[in-house]
């Protein structure tokens, strides 16, 4: 009994520590907070509710919660009572409030159905919480953020996040509105498939893409690439830089921008073509042929390959000036190129490196072989009429053959191919002759 009695006591003791638990919190509670009963009439109200409703308590007490509302007739409030009565279960969303002054204020509800005993009424607690300023807050972010969307969508390029994984799939999370332009695909394509756009990538600029891709993951580096996007009658460059950075979860992420840089890339073309073309025959100059024969020279020694070169320099040019004028000459220098770079491929090298002086550099050609190109060439030039105001000029080319070795250095050939070309002019000129040492032409058995 005595066990029973102690029970009692310390059960109503706990109940009057949670009843007055329950009303300070109630009273510091910073909003309102109702007890309503199921037709939402006010029973009861916290200390704070004229400070946050705006409405005396006593004004308040027995007329309906939905009068706190903007629309008492067809507001949320109402529809949120009733949801919460039928289920008896709690019910939380926004709502739009108007204050005793008239102010609306967005409010974070709280419907909650009280426990209750046996046959009495069901009550609920509602709370209003105002979220006026977060609510603005967010309004404020989401219109900077459509604006900030709307010039990332303005911007001449494409603004992209890429993502690889650690298996290395690739994936473009973000593009701007700007793909269309540059690349004649949706973002969503893209987003939906990389490979929408990746297809579109000139066959000879995916390695060096991949290359460049996994340099940039695996070191963390910045990406800087050139590349083409291929389309039906034309292709377009693009360039693309982009910043990488390694997730937790071991993926790389790059932020960066693509840029249609095609006009750009036309005028370094025009601009190169200008710079490494003479202008009188056409041909390379002099500098050009310096720098794509470190070019042939690099690769043929990469492939142990050596490469046969000549100088060539037309006979008696002086006098054909002298005797039908330099216009005549400069005909005759320009009949000359052409009919050279007719006798050679398309990626042999030939040059004017000097006034009537040119070079060849034979790619992928044996030093036997160059033989007979050359004396081809020779032939071919020796047939050249010109008709200069009714006179027929010939024109001859003496030729001094030399060979560059793979490791070999290119000034150094040349130089042996202008011994064997002064040769040529002591032997009596319209000749082909070789530095010493170079490989005999083969004979052929008849
Ligand atoms: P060789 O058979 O020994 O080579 O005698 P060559 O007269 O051809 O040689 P030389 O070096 O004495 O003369 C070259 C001439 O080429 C002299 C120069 O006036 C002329 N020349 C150089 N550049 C041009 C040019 O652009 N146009 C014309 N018409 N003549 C040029
Ligand atoms: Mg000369
Ligand atoms: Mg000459």
């Amino acid at each position: 009994m005595a066990r029973i009695r102690d029970y009692w006591r310390h059960w109503a003791s706990s109940r009057r520590q949670q009843a007055s638990l329950a009303s300070s919190l109630l009273e510091g509670f910073p909003g309102v907070a109702m007890l309503v009963d199921v037709d939402g009439v006010i029973l009861g109200v916290n200390p704070g509710f004229e400070r946050y409703s705006g409405h005396p308590a006593h004004t308040m007490l027995g007329r309906r919660i939905t009068c706190l509302d903007v629309d008492p007739l067809h507001g949320d409030i109402g529809r949120a009572l009733a949801c919460s009565v039928a289920r008896r279960s709690p019910w939380r969303g926004v709502l739009l409030c108007r204050r005793a002054d008239g102010q609306t204020l967005h409010q974070q509800g709280v419907f909650q159905p009280l426990e209750r005993g046996p046959g009495e009424p069901l009550r609920l607690l509602v709370t209003l919480y105002d979220i006026t300023e977060l609510h603005q807050g967010a309004l404020h972010d989401h219109a900077r953020l459509e604006s900030l969307q709307g010039t990332l969508d303005r911007l001449p390029g494409v603004v992209f996040q890429l993502r690889q994984s650690a298996r290395g799939d690739l994936e473009f999370r973000y593009l701007s509105a700007g793909l269309q332009a540059l690349a004649g695909l949706s973002s969503q394509t893209v987003m939906d498939s990389a490979e929408a756009l990746l297809a579109r990538v000139h066959g000879d600029d995916r390695q060096r893409l991949s290359t460049s891709l996994a340099q940039s993951a695996v070191s963390l580096s910045p990406l800087a690439l050139e590349f083409r996007l291929e389309f039906a009658d034309h292709v377009r460059w693009i360039e693309g830089r982009a910043v990488p950075r390694r997730q937790r979860d071991g993926d790389t992420l790059w932020d960066g921008v693509l840029l249609d840089i095609t006009a750009r890339k036309e005028e370094e073309q025009r601009t190169q073509k200008l710079v490494s073309t003479d202008m009188l025959t056409g041909v390379l100059n002099r500098r050009a042929f310096f720098d794509y024969g470190e070019a042939v020279r690099a690769l043929a020694a990469r492939h142990g390959r050596a490469v046969p070169l000549a100088m060539l320099d037309i006979d008696h040019f002086k006098c054909l000036n002298d005797t039908h004028g330099h216009a005549a000459g400069d005909l005759v220098l320009q009949a000359f190129a052409t009919t050279c770079r007719d006798c050679l491929r398309p990626y042999d090298l030939f040059a004017r490196i000097g006034g009537e002086e040119f070079a060849v550099m034979l790619v992928d050609t044996s030093p036997e072989a160059a033989w007979g190109v050359l004396e081809r060439l020779r032939v071919a030039v020796e047939a050249i009429e010109l008709d200069v105001q009714g006179e027929i000029l010939d024109v001859t080319v003496s030729l001094g053959l030399a060979l560059m070795p793979p490791q070999g250095s290119l000034e150094l050939a040349l130089s042996q191919a202008d011994s064997a070309l002064y040769s040529a002019k002591h032997e009596g000129r319209n000749r082909l002759v070789s530095a010493p040492g170079y490989p005999e032409p083969r004979v052929h058995a008849c």
